[in-house]
């Protein structure tokens, strides 16, 4: 079961990932008084469960599911032009999806873009954290193209994460001083959360690093284990029904 952008902050954010304010809109009205509660420029986000969606492209010509919004009004004008309509991406195939919410966050100032990524490795039985300084891209096409730049860290699940694996990858993405305790803290943050919630991928691309220094989850991914979710009956309560193929629901 997949969750969008906006609910994997939310749970992130209990198990102190960090992950910048916002609230989700299923209006323009709403996106307005959202953006005005933030104060500042604001980023408005298409909410649909695929990625892509800031190169996506909108069926009637709009272009972009991740808006920068100076303002509260241009923030209510991305959010009408979004909700209600189809944005097709490199994820949704040719037909696209439909934008039902859209989520107001605040606009970050980025120094650069990382990826961090926790996935089930079937073959070796284990976890793998995915970490790369090539982040806001697609991790597929790094893999592809430059796969020595994919950092790969196993996590025996009878040990559990270590305070050294989280160290390894802080400083394989080359931070020093306390932008490296921020990202240190993060990763192990990250993964008690993938592990408590029975996630099989949680994805963070990008991680940014601010230029004030701090190390932030810009982006969130989660996708659960269909069979543990009688256990987290939270997360069930986010599932969105409209996201799945109508014949399996
Ligand atoms: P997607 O992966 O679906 O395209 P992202 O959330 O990764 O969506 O956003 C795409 C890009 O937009 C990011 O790589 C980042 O450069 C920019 N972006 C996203 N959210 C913010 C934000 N809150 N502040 C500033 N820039 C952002
Ligand atoms: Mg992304």
């Amino acid at each position: 079961m997949k969750v969008h952008e906006y609910q994997a902050k939310e749970i992130l954010g209990r198990y102190q990932v960090a992950v910048p304010k916002g609230k989700v809109a299923f209006s323009a009205e709403q996106a307005y008084a959202i953006a005005k509660e933030l104060g500042g420029t604001v980023v408005v986000k298409a909410q649909i469960h695929a990625g892509g969606r800031g190169k996506g492209t909108f069926t009637d010509g709009f272009k972009g599911g991740v808006k920068l919004a100076k303002t509260a009004d241009d923030a209510a004008e991305f959010a009408k032009k979004m909700l209600g309509n189809t944005l097709v991406t490199h994820q949704t195939g040719p037909a696209g999806r439909q934008v039902q919410k859209v989520y107001l966050t605040e606009a970050a100032n980025i120094a650069r873009e990382y990826y961090l990524g926790i996935v089930l490795d079937r073959a070796k039985q284990m976890n793998v954290i995915m970490s790369s300084t090539e982040g806001g891209v697609e991790i597929e096409k790094v893999a592809a193209e430059a796969p020595e730049k994919i950092l790969k860290t196993w996590i025996d699940p009878l040990v559990g994460i270590q305070p050294f694996h989280a160290r390894q990858i802080a400083f394989g993405l080359g931070f020093t001083g306390e932008a490296f305790k921020e990202c240190v803290k993060l990763v192990a943050a990250l993964y008690k959360a993938h592990e408590d919630t029975d996630s099989t991928l949680t994805e963070i691309n990008p991680l940014i690093l601010t230029d004030d220094g701090h190390v932030v989850a810009l982006d969130a991914k989660m996708a659960f284990d269909d069979n543990s979710m009688y256990r987290h009956p939270d997360i069930m309560e986010m599932r969105d029904l409209t996201e799945e193929d109508p014949l399996e629901v």
